[in-house]
């Protein structure tokens, strides 16, 4: 009952050229159901590698990367495309919501995208945003909301598809201290409720303190 399995990661850049760089050298991770762990690294470890490949953006030279005991880093990208559709969610520090949608589009879309229809998806939206306390914002386009409203319309759009394992690379990052714990904190309510399993990136050790499990990646491996 593992939602992520990365077995044994390497990953090398430049391989045999001037700037070699071997960021990941036997990475080992297994998440269950419902865990909520912490990914702490100095800049340039390697952090982002990892959460792409974790992601299916990228591949490992070698090793394994499972999602709910598929088998996918060397699966077709139709494949991949579909898994991370239907079981992965992403966030980012940036919110990276498209500009001329209103809030409630922008959580509409991936549904809409996975074949929901037009009333489901807007409703799942409306709830969704609701639950973040952002009712009163659904007509408004990203540049009409502040950041961490931003930020929590982002979050429902991860979790817009339901998916199993959300990975989040500095989700609050952007935000100033006290609004990045408040929407850290409705971040970490909706991962909770809807049990699913998360891999949230932050340099921020309060933060990571409130997670179930903290990793540290240093020298292309992680430790507890
Ligand atoms: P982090 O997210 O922890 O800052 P990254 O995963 O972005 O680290 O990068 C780790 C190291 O790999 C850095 O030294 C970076 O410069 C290097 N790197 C990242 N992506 C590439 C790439 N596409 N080509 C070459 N080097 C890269
Ligand atoms: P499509 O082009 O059909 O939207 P993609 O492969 O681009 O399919 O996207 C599938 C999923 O992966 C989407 O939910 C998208 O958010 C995510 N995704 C795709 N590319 C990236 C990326 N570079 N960084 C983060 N997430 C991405």
């Amino acid at each position: 009952n593992d939602v992520l399995t990365l077995e044994k990661l390497e990953k090398c850049y430049n391989r045999g050229k001037p700037g070699e760089i071997s960021v990941l050298r036997g990475v080992n991770l297994t998440i269950p159901r419902g865990q909520v762990v912490a990914l702490v690294a100095p800049s340039g470890a390697g952090k982002s590698t990892l959460l792409h490949i974790a992601g299916l953006l990228d591949t490992p030279d070698s090793g394994r990367v499972a999602i709910n005991g598929q088998e996918l880093s060397g699966a077709s990208d139709r494949r991949r495309t579909e898994a991370r559709r239907n079981e992965l969610g992403f966030v980012y520090q940036f919110h990276h919501l498209l500009p001329e949608f209103t809030a409630e589009e922008n959580v509409m879309l991936p549904q809409l995208a996975n074949g929901a229809g037009k009333a489901a998806a807007r409703a799942r939206a409306g709830a969704l945003l609701d639950r973040v306390g952002l009712s009163g914002r659904i007509d408004h386009r990203p540049s009409a909301l502040s950041g961490g409203e931003q930020q929590r319309v982002a979050f429902c759009r991860a979790l817009a598809n339901a998916p199993s394992l959300l990975l989040a690379d500095e989700p609050t990052g952007n935000l100033d201290p006290a609004t990045s714990d408040t929407v850290f904190g409705v971040l970490m309510d909706l991962v909770r409720e809807t049990g699913m399993s998360a891999l949230i990136a932050t340099h921020n050790l309060d933060l990571a303190a409130r997670m179930d499990r903290v990793l540290r990646l240093e020298a292309g491996a992680l430790t507890e």
